[in-house]
């Protein structure tokens, strides 16, 4: 199973991908993760990454389907995976269909996480007071969800006119929210 979640920020993608990982048993890779890392390892990706995770502002897509270039290579990935936070803009997800058609792959399916933006404003503001992420900031936020409209949300035609969209109510418990997505894949 080769699996994209889509959604905006706070809209739990990391969440669920965690738990979907668990159940289908599939490598998940989150480039805000993978960013995340390279900033605490201090190496010239990460301080690249600092500066436009911190403004809220999108990394170079270059720069990030190189990174997922690298993760495809991996034995691993052979057996399916599930990407959160990529792609993220027109250009990495023609990216990924050249690389997928390079291997003779494709994806599966596009799982569209859908909150309101308040909601989701709420949500971070409070993992804000748990997790101190550096983006997790009313401002940051606020130009996340700009970001997210203008260059990440047309993607969900890119997808739909492919057949592989599958938009899930993101409003719930976890484990309802889970639940939705399961009986979508299964
Ligand atoms: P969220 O989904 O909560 O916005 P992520 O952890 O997925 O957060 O990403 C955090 C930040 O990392 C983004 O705001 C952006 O700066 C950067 N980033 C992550 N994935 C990508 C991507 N595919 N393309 C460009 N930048 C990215």
């Amino acid at each position: 199973m080769n699996i994209v979640l889509l959604g905006g920020p706070g809209a739990g993608k990391g969440t669920q991908a965690v738990k979907l990982k668990e159940h289908y048993y599939i490598p998940h890779i989150s480039t805000g993760e993978v960013l995340r890392g390279a900033r605490t390892a201090g190496t010239e990706l990460g301080k690249k990454a600092a500066e436009y995770m911190d403004a809220g502002k999108l990394l170079p897509d270059d720069i990030i389907i190189g990174i997922i270039g690298e993760k495809l290579d991996m034995p691993e990935m052979n057996n399916g995976f599930l990407f959160d936070g990529f792609p993220r803009t027109i250009p990495q997800a023609e990216g990924l269909d050249e690389m997928l058609n390079s291997k003779g792959e494709s994806l599966d399916a596009v799982i569209s996480i859908e909150v309101p933006d308040e909601i989701a404003t709420d949500r971070l503001l409070k993992r804000a007071e748990i997790e101190c992420r550096s983006d997790d900031n009313r401002k940051t936020i606020e130009n996340r969800l700009k970001v997210y409209y203008e260059q990440t949300e047309p993607l969900k035609k890119y997808y739909k006119d492919c057949g592989l969209l599958k938009s899930v109510n993101g409003i719930g418990t976890v484990d309802e929210i889970f639940e939705r997505i399961k009986v979508f894949l299964d």
